[in-house]
C-alpha cells in the first residue's frame, strides 16, 4: 500500500484501546493498542462484516443471561 508522508488522516471511530482513521489516498488505519494496521477501504468492510458476523454468533456472557 503506498503512502506518502502528505497524507491526512481524519478520525472515525476511538475507545480507549482503538482508533479508526481513514486517510485521504484511501487506507484506513486500524489502530489495536499499540499496533496499527493499514488496511484498504474493502478489506476493512469486509473485516467489519466479519466483526458483526462473528459478534452474532458468539454466546452470551453468562452474567448476562436472564435465565
Ligand atoms: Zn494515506
Amino acid at each position: 500500500m503506498i503512502e506518502s508522508s502528505g497524507c491526512r488522516r481524519r478520525r472515525l471511530a476511538a475507545r480507549p484501546s482503538f482508533s479508526v482513521d481513514v486517510c485521504d489516498c484511501g487506507a484506513v488505519h486500524l489502530t489495536v493498542g499499540y499496533t496499527t494496521m493499514r488496511l484498504d477501504e474493502g478489506a476493512f468492510r469486509e473485516m467489519a462484516a466479519m466483526l458483526s458476523e462473528a459478534l452474532s454468533e458468539m454466546p452470551e456472557p453468562r452474567s448476562q443471561r436472564l435465565h
